[in-house]
């Protein structure tokens, strides 16, 4: 049984050298795409679900290489997250200047935990909104929950953002550990439902009808994410949710695909 135990050991062991060696084969990789043109970024719509009206679009990174889920871990253990993050910022404070100031489209980006703990991180928000000329009202910031438990310079870049009227979102809500009070104290507009809410289920409706009476009465505005059919977009019209996000209402795609999008002013 000793022998048994050791060789599931060396087995394990060798497990995680190679998760850790393909890791810094990714983080080597993707150091010299950030220098090229070849990380893009897709954009999906956000609608108010009532009316079906874009709102605002979710800006989600592309690499020709591998899936966002599969290389975003290693950006964030590596650090290059910070410049990956910028980059993806800038572009889409840049892409969505022209869609705010034609139909007042606000543009929601992912900023990781990583990013939030750099000093100069509101700085480098509003260099970004300068030089696009996208006013601060119709940028979102998307971070995920937890990330604000406990640390005050993140509080502190996040109020900073939200006085010149950048807004925050908490996204993935309901898939962390964080208690519900933070909801109540921390400086946040936007709250993100997890996909797996929708889930069917007997608990689901529930769920959902309970998170968005709480996120109302904390005044604060509810999305959706994940909506793949028509019969959930009227559920969550049913209960209350203010917005929605999904293959329904149109997959992640290039900029120009979305200035068309707009141009034709549906949402579905
Ligand atoms: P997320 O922020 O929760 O983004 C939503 C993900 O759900 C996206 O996957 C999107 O393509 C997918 N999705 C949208 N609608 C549907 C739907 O109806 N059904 C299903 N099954 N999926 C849907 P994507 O683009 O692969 O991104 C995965 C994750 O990678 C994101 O999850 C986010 O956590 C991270 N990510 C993406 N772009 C960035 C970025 O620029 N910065 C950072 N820090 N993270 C990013
Ligand atoms: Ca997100
Ligand atoms: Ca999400
Ligand atoms: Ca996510």
């Amino acid at each position: 049984a000793k022998a048994a135990g050791k060789d599931r050991a060396v087995v394990y062991e060798a497990a995680l050298r190679e998760t850790r060696l393909r890791r810094l084969a990714i983080v080597e990789r993707l150091r010299t795409a950030l220098l090229t043109d070849e990380i893009t970024v897709h954009y999906q719509p956000i609608v108010t679900l009532r009316t079906g009206r874009v709102d605002a679009v979710e800006a989600l990174v592309r690499w020709q290489a591998l899936p966002p889920d599969a290389f975003i871990p290693a950006a964030e253990d590596s650090g290059l997250i910070v410049p990956l993050g910028e980059q993806v910022l800038r572009a889409a404070c840049r892409a969505a200047a022209p869609w705010h100031a034609r139909h007042g489209t606000s543009v929601t980006v992912n900023v990781s935990p990583r990013q939030l703990r750099e000093p100069d991180f509101a700085v480098t928000v509003r260099r970004a909104l300068l030089d696009s000329g996208l006013p601060a009202t119709a940028l979102i910031l998307e971070i995920t929950e937890g990330v604000l438990v406990g640390s005050a310079l993140t509080t502190a870049h996040l109020n900073e953002l939200r006085q010149d009227g950048v807004r925050v979102a908490v996204d993935d809500f309901g898939t962390g550990y964080s208690s519900l009070a933070y909801l109540r104290d921390l400086p946040i507009d936007i709250l993100k439902i997890d996909r797996s809410f929708l889930r069917p289920g007997p608990a689901s409706e529930p769920m959902i009808r309970a998170v968005v009476d709480l996120a109302h009465s904390l005044g604060l505005v509810t999305v959706t994410e994940g909506v793949e059919t028509a019969e959930q977009a009227a559920v969550l019209v049913a209960l209350g949710c203010d917005r929605g996000q999904g293959w329904h209402f149109g997959r992640p795609s290039p900029a120009e695909q979305v200035t068309a999008l707009l141009e034709t002013g549906t949402g579905a």
